[in-house]
């Protein structure tokens, strides 16, 4: 209202000045013969016009050039009017700024997230997606947008997902490419877009299958010497057997019962060994004593049938690791108990135990014994994993030797290597790192030692 009584008011001004002006004018000039007052009325309001239409022209000139510059200055309606616009574009601007640090931030935030998350538009087109889902899908976060879902995700699990009318459950899907097994999930919001919720469940899902072989496994193993336990007392509850035949059967329950007290034993281990902290870098054993403790367990399995080789004490003087007592000895022995019981009568085994020049302990045990096929290798160190099962059962394995070294080789940051050739025997070989290594110290501190 102000800005056109302020318009009013300067043409009524021009006009009136104009009017006066062209009066004026009249008693100079005759010639304008009395049509000066309206002359000068007219290009009054004709100026006034003028310098409006200039004034209106630079600000839409100015605004027209995206505001770029400042707004034209003045001091009457049209410089109050360029102010207002530009205060309010400052404003605006300000509000958009801060809309997108906030829209900046809640993207980072769902970015940071460990779960992959996916926005479709209404025909399942994708509006933006994380990097955690662009890796699920084998996505391009930037060169995707805009693409239709089910042209770069073709799994039919994910398009028969997408289509249906309300899906409230997860599915699972599956990345071949990737080698990845994902939870997705799918929540419709605003007019019929879709959010994707993606979640790696690779791991789980293969925990959880080796938990299920794991117990299928142990029930397995424990079943059979229990089958053959009940049958043997079935048989002295039921058959009158003389002194001899008694004896026998006794035995062999013994046997059976001896397999089953081994398993738990190991299995025992195996939970011991998940369960408790790493063994400490400081706790320092003498490697001479362990190595003949090993030395006197694995003479009295062979009883006299192998050739067995030790190193020399004094080669060993003065050595000492880090680590628990129990675990290590554990690892040594399952090696060269595996050697005794993997070699055929007469066969030799060699232990040798070196310092390596990188600081590292070298401990191998080589055995001229069956060997082993080279696709097996990779899994030897599995629970329950036997190459030649008879032969493990014979004579008294579990399946879980192996499985044990590994965790305590771990534990103690060390590693297994193993060679070996069918019909020439095999060579384990634990190294141990640096850190775990001393010459020289005299001083011990003795772990408590882990039944084995
Ligand atoms: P097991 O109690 O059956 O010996 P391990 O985990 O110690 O279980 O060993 C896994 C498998 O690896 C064994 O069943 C055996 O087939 C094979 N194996 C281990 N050590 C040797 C070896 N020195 N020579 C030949 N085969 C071996």
């Amino acid at each position: 209202m102000t800005f056109l009584l302020g318009r009013l008011a300067a043409l009524l001004l021009g006009l009136a000045l104009g009017g006066l002006l062209g009066r004026w004018m009249d008693g100079f000039w005759p010639l304008l013969q009395g049509w000066g007052a309206w002359g000068g009325a007219a290009l009054g309001v004709v100026l006034m016009s003028a310098r409006d239409s200039w004034r209106g022209h630079r600000i839409m000139e100015w605004l027209r050039s995206g505001q770029s510059a400042g707004a034209p200055r003045s001091h009457d309606a049209w410089g109050e009017l360029a102010y207002r616009i530009e205060k309010a574009q400052l404003q605006r601007d300000r509000l958009a700024a801060d809309e997108r640090r906030k829209l900046g931030e809640f993207l980072s935030a769902i970015e940071a997230s460990p779960n992959g998350v996916l926005l479709l538009d209404g025909s399942d087109h994708i509006v933006w997606c994380n990097s955690v889902a662009a890796e699920h899908f084998g996505l391009d976060p930037e060169r995707d947008l805009g693409q239709r879902v089910t042209n770069l995700v073709r799994s039919p699990a994910f398009v028969t997902y997408l289509q249906a009318p309300s899906p409230d459950e997860p599915i699972a899907v599956v990345n071949a490419q990737a080698d990845l097994t994902l939870s997705v999930l799918l929540r419709p919001y605003g007019e019929g877009q879709k959010l994707v919720l993606t979640q790696d469940v690779t791991e789980r899902l293969r925990a959880e299958s080796m938990r299920r072989d794991f117990v299928a496994n142990v029930s397995h193993e424990i079943r059979t010497p229990l089958t053959v336990l009940a049958g043997f007392v079935e048989t002295l509850a039921n058959l009158p057997l003389n002194q001899a035949e008694r004896q026998r059967v006794l035995a062999l329950m013994s046997q059976q019962t001896g397999r089953m007290q081994a398993l738990v034993a190991d299995l025992l281990t195996l939970a011991q060994l998940e369960g408790s902290p790493r063994p400490q870098a400081d706790h320092w054993l003498s490697l001479l004593e362990l190595l003949q403790q090993v030395e006197t367990q694995t003479r009295g399995l062979s009883n006299g049938r192998h050739t067995l080789l030790f190193p020399e004490p004094n080669t060993l003087a003065g050595i000492q690791v880090a680590g628990h007592r129990g675990e290590l000895l554990s690892a040594f022995s399952n090696l060269t108990s595996n050697a005794v019981r993997y070699t055929p009568e007469g066969g030799r085994i060699e232990v040798g135990c070196s310092l390596l020049s990188v600081g590292e302990l070298e401990f191998q045990v080589s055995d001229s014994g069956l060997g082993i096929e080279r696709q097996h290798l990779p899994r030897l160190t599995e629970r329950f994993y036997r190459v030649d099962g008879s032969r493990s059962r014979e004579t008294g394995g579990t399946g879980l030797g192996l499985s044990i070294v590994k965790h305590v080789l771990q534990r103690h940051g060390a590693h297994l290597d193993i060679e070996s050739e069918p019909g020439k025997g095999s060579q384990f070989r634990i190294l141990l790192p640096g850190m775990r290594v001393r010459r020289g110290e005299t001083t011990r501190t003795q772990a408590p030692s882990m039944p084995v």
